[in-house]
């Protein structure tokens, strides 16, 4: 079944309906893994595995949507393609306890989905992400990750460059820049630093726990990185994925987001991110999204950065 579009005319973004959707698996048996070796998406031994969604929430062909539009409504087909990357062959592993190469493998091969998804010429964006934890959602525990190749920019990206295009026109410079030299000023927020990239648990952080980590140099995507900077990139999201898991001692629930410059076009004042967000709140407390946050669209963190920086950087003491 095709994806559809219909555009929100007062919000004024696209919001996907997806039919299959619904009959994905939910929590499958340890034994009917679909994501393991020899289930029904990898029928051979792997390394690192990446497939086209079953249940893609946007298609490749939807050449049977007919697009149409009245002075009110409209919709398109959604375009796009959802793939599945398997990080490894082990069902019980995940980021946090993955060995550091496997990480490496895994940003080469995120490097090299953005570039391909990103050569086809009805997509405009590569979102590259992990939910992780059954509070978040997520359907299928094998160690996996996702990537959405939108036919648009998704608002968020589109917001976050607008932004830092003001904000370069009015002080002629890269305002992720400005906020990674502020956080490393003031210190306390910053979790973890190696020589390319930079964890904090932002100032004006969301959720709880939400953590970015900022490339030191002034770049856009994956592939601008050089090599020894994507090997930094792993060891970070290591050193990340580890931390959490160790701040009260069991799996935590996240959801990582790759936040890069649209495959096409010009976005000099850009800078790559990554975004973690957390549910949790305190070891048996979960921060839930609710009426303000769904319908006032202002956030309500429970957690000081202050706070959860700290809690992390002595996760990370006792690692
Ligand atoms: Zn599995
Ligand atoms: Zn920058
Ligand atoms: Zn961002």
């Amino acid at each position: 079944m095709s994806s559809k579009l219909r555009w929100h005319p007062f919000l004024k973004e696209w919001v996907i309906v997806a039919g299959k959707v619904q009959e994905r698996p939910v929590l499958p048996a340890r034994n009917a893994c679909p994501l393991c070796y020899g289930g029904v998406e990898v029928p051979k031994p792997f390394d690192i595995a990446v497939f086209e969604n079953r249940y893609p929430s946007l298609t490749k062909e939807t050449s049977d949507i007919i697009p149409w539009e009245d002075d009110l409504y409209k919709l398109e087909g959604g375009r796009g393609v959802c793939e599945v990357v398997l990080y490894t062959m082990d069902h019980d592993s995940s980021m946090s306890r993955m060995p550091l190469e496997q990480i490496e493998k895994l940003v080469l091969v995120w490097e090299d989905r953005y570039k391909d998804l990103g050569s086809l010429d009805f997509i405009k964006y590569v979102f590259i992400f992990e939910n992780r934890g059954e509070i978040i959602g997520v359907s299928l525990h094998h160690p996996h990750g996702q990537i959405y190749a939108f036919p648009y920019i998704p608002p968020i990206i589109e917001k976050e460059i607008k932004s830092s295009n003001e904000f370069y026109n009015q002080k002629n410079k890269c305002l992720f820049c400005s906020i990674l030299e502020r956080e490393l000023n003031d210190g306390v927020r910053v979790v973890y630093e190696n020589k390319h990239f930079v964890a904090f648990m932002p100032f004006y952080g969301r959720y709880p726990f939400e953590l970015h980590i900022y490339s030191k140099r002034h770049l856009g995507s994956l592939p601008e990185m050089t090599y020894t900077e994507k090997m930094y990139l792993a060891e970070i999201i290591q050193k990340i994925t580890k931390a959490y898991d160790n701040v009260y001692g069991f799996n935590f629930s996240y959801m990582m987001v790759f936040h890069q410059k649209p495959v096409k076009g010009d976005f000099p004042n850009y800078h790559f991110h990554i975004e973690f967000y957390s549910l949790h709140r305190a070891k048996d407390k979960i921060k839930y999204l609710a009426g303000v946050e769904s319908g006032a669209g202002t956030f309500i963190n429970p957690l000081p950065p202050e706070e959860s920086a700290e809690l992390m950087r002595d996760s990370i003491r006792r690692l």
